[in-house]
């Protein structure tokens, strides 16, 4: 049953690897809510352009795509650590979404303005909903700017490329330290320097640095906040 008093509408921002996917997914267990995560229609964008050849350059190619995809996110049919899954068409494409390529290109995609729009009027509208945390880097700033309570979530750019690096050496890929850094600090530098809906912290946000708190603490911290 849902306690009246708790917030309704979570939004959880942050730059890349900041924790958001896991404190979004274990509140929302917890609470009993809808997890959302939004990074993963860029993600899905950005992996569909690439597996059509499309010149990621090309604006009005990649908005087009973007108003016209038709992109599912469903719960997880494979307990294989993933929180829901990601398809296109009729491809799963879970996995895909997290490769390295779609990695290195997805902040320019979710620059365009179109592109924005399109995704982003999906998102308010089933974050109006309730009973949703919903994880991004605009959640709290544009796509929901009436959530009930608003986290954004931070940690040095090192601890999260740490962190970044960890998950991909338990997945069985290869990875090097200095190159997930190199990456993590260029996609922050594109998200939080963009035109539209840059990255940023709400002035109504309650900031948490996670750097000296593990999964678990932030999580205690934010059921706390929700009380
Ligand atoms: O959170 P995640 O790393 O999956 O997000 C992937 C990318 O999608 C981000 O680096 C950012 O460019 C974009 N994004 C965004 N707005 C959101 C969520 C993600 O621009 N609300």
């Amino acid at each position: 049953m849902i306690n009246n008093s708790l917030p309704s509408i979570i939004a959880i921002d942050g730059p890349a690897a900041s924790g958001k996917s896991t404190l979004g997914r274990s509140l929302a267990e917890r609470l009993g809510y809808l997890f959302f995560d939004t990074g993963v229609m860029y993600r899905a964008i950005t992996w569909i352009a690439l597996s059509l050849d499309m010149d990621l350059r090309d604006e009005a190619a990649v908005t087009k795509l973007a108003e016209e995809a038709q992109i599912d996110v469903r719960p997880p049919s494979k307990q294989d650590g993933r929180a829901f899954d990601v398809i296109a068409g009729n491809r799963d494409i879970t996995w895909d979404t997290r490769a390295a390529d779609v990695e290195g290109n997805v902040s320019v995609v979710s620059a365009y303005p179109g592109v924005r729009r399109a995704l982003s009027a999906q998102q308010r509208r089933i974050g109006l909903r309730g009973s949703i945390v919903m994880v991004g880097r605009d959640i709290g700033t544009v796509v929901l700017p009436e959530a009930d309570l608003k986290v954004y979530l931070d940690a040095t750019a090192e601890e999260r490329a740490k962190r970044r690096y960890n998950e991909l050496i338990q997945r069985g890929e290869k990875a090097d330290y200095e190159e997930v850094l190199k990456k993590v600090i260029e996609r922050d530098r594109i998200d939080s320097t963009r035109a539209v809906a840059p990255l940023r912290p709400a002035d109504d946000a309650m900031i948490l640095d996670s750097d000296k708190m593990n999964a678990e603490e932030v999580l205690e911290h934010v059921l706390e906040l929700c009380k």
